[in-house]
């Protein structure tokens, strides 16, 4: 059985209480490692650790930090092929998946902000008498906490710019999938990065993230996950005045007009509602569509999902691996029971899968329903699976009306021809990302966050060096 390791100070090490949590494949449902069950002890080792390095890792200059980001980036891209197995091991997604978008997006996280911060400048404003400028300096040791859905690539998306900006780090994976945060740890050694520049404690979220957040000496915390931890975080955080970045769940429209690119559009709604079992916080999960094409969308779009192969994760055939734990394939599984109970009627799917020598995985085919009204369970409920909902429109307003109506904001796609309702659509909805006759094309500068309960905050590009840094006017009076 491999044992983890937490990384503090430079080096590895067990928690201190010597405890572990049981890490599975969820291939195959069964334990195959286990990750340091750390506690405030550890939390507090790491703390000094980054305190201990922050003067030097801020006093160094931008190249020189930018330099030891662009060796951990080109250590993640010559070890593609080992965090690929063990991302798909872990997490349950398609090796191929893992392979092209987890680990090449983790190596570019840190090649961007490298990058990105030899071009991060700060205004100044000029009076008749005086100078103004703005100093944006490293806020000291700041905690980031990830999810397990997108392990490498969410860890990684916040301790680039982290770091890049000047700060030190105390980082938390998701105990679910510690694998790749943990193999991280041995790149960031052989790198060089100086001891206690990035920390990394492996645990549950109540011992070491909770830890982390009522932490006095911890200025930060970038959260992505759930909506209900990231209201805990918040409530904690508020009265400490501490920084906070929330990146939440979601529950996203795909409004599709008949005047689109059909077939494009098709490709890239089996890809929306389902790549990585449908577990990607911008997977579309409600499906509106215009009514005079419903009919044979329905039909296509069923026929192309039933043909996605759902299989072991290492297959290079299968198309929708393993759901990633054995609650949250309990928790889908009783969203498909909600979507019946409420008069939902499934199309294709809606049953697990025992695939020939992994009987004891956590397989769910991908399904889809219609026949639910917009305010339903099924249609408001974040349910993070290869689960969609389809519903006719008649109208822009009736599209825009079901399309807001949850209390979620995170991501949205258009699916139009036609310019005018384009812009005024994007313009309109309540979303952070809107995308048109596209899903998930990123590009690293862009602002990327929520809004009502899917987000505070930004992060991603200049947002992400913002909210790492503190802002500092100086006036000069000259006359
Ligand atoms: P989660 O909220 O259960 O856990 C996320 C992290 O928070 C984990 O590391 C966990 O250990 C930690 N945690 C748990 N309780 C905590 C507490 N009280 N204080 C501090 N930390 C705590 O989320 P999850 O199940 O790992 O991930 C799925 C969720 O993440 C979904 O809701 C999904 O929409 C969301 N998500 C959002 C985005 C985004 O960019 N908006 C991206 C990916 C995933």
């Amino acid at each position: 059985m491999k044992k983890l390791s937490n990384y503090i100070d430079g080096e590895l090490m067990p928690a201190i209480s010597g405890d572990y949590l049981s890490v599975y494949d969820p291939s195959r449902g069964e334990q195959y490692a286990e990750a340091p069950d750390s506690d405030s002890r550890d939390v507090e080792l790491a703390y000094r650790a980054a305190q201990k390095a922050f003067p030097s890792w801020s006093a160094l200059s931008v190249d020189e930090r930018s330099a030891y980001l662009v060796k951990i980036a080109n250590l993640i891209a010559e070890h593609t092929d080992e965090l690929a197995h063990a991302e798909s091991l872990d997490n349950g997604k398609p090796l191929t998946l893992a392979r092209r978008v987890d680990i090449p997006r983790a190596a570019s996280n840190f090649r961007f902000f490298a990058h990105a911060i030899t071009q991060f400048a700060s205004q100044s404003h000029e009076m008749t008498d005086a100078i103004n400028y703005t100093l944006r300096q490293p806020l000291g040791v700041v905690g980031t906490i990830s999810p397990w859905n997108l392990p490498l690539y969410l860890f990684t998306w916040k301790i680039a710019p982290a770091l890049a900006a000047g700060n030190t780090v105390v980082a938390k994976p998701s105990e679910v999938t510690p694998m790749t945060a943990f193999l991280l740890a041995g790149l960031c050694m052989s790198a060089g990065l100086p001891p206690g520049v990035l920390n990394i404690i492996h645990g549950d979220g109540i011992k070491v993230g909770a830890e982390m957040t009522k932490h006095p000496g911890i200025k930060a915390i970038s959260f992505t996950g759930s909506t209900r931890v990231g209201q805990e975080i918040a409530k904690v955080a508020a009265p400490m005045f501490k920084k906070i970045s929330l990146e939440m769940g979601g529950k996203n429209p795909n409004i599709i007009f008949a005047d689109c690119d059909y077939d494009k559009m098709l490709k890239t709604t089996v890809l929306s509602s389902f790549a990585n079992q449908g577990q990607i916080c911008l997977c579309g999960s409600r499906i509106l569509v215009e009514r005079s094409i419903y009919e044979k969308f329905k039909n296509d779009f069923v026929a192309k999902t039933a043909e996605r192969k759902v299989g072991p994760p290492q297959d290079a055939a299968s198309k929708v691996g393993a759901i990633v734990s054995k609650p949250h394939y309990d928790k889908i599984l009783s969203y498909l029971k909600i979507a019946r109970e409420e008069g939902g009627q499934i199309l294709t799917g809606g049953k697990t899968v025992q695939p020939k020598g992994y009987e004891n995985g956590w397989y769910i085919e991908p399904t889809i329903i219609e026949g639910l009204p917009h305010d339903c369970r099924t249609n408001q409920e974040e349910i993070f699976g290869p689960v969609v909902t389809i519903m006719p429109f008649d109208t822009e307003e009736e599209a825009l009306l079901y399309a807001d109506s949850t209390d979620y904001g995170l991501a949205c796609t258009i699916w139009t021809q036609n310019l005018s309702r384009a812009h005024r659509l994007a313009k309109h909805i309540h979303s952070g990302i809107v995308w048109v006759n596209t899903w998930l094309q990123r590009d690293l500068r862009t602002p990327f966050g929520g809004v009502k309960n899917s987000g505070v905050g930004r992060e991603g590009g200049e947002e992400a060096l913002r909210f790492f840094t503190e802002t500092k006017n100086v006036c000069i009076r000259y006359l």
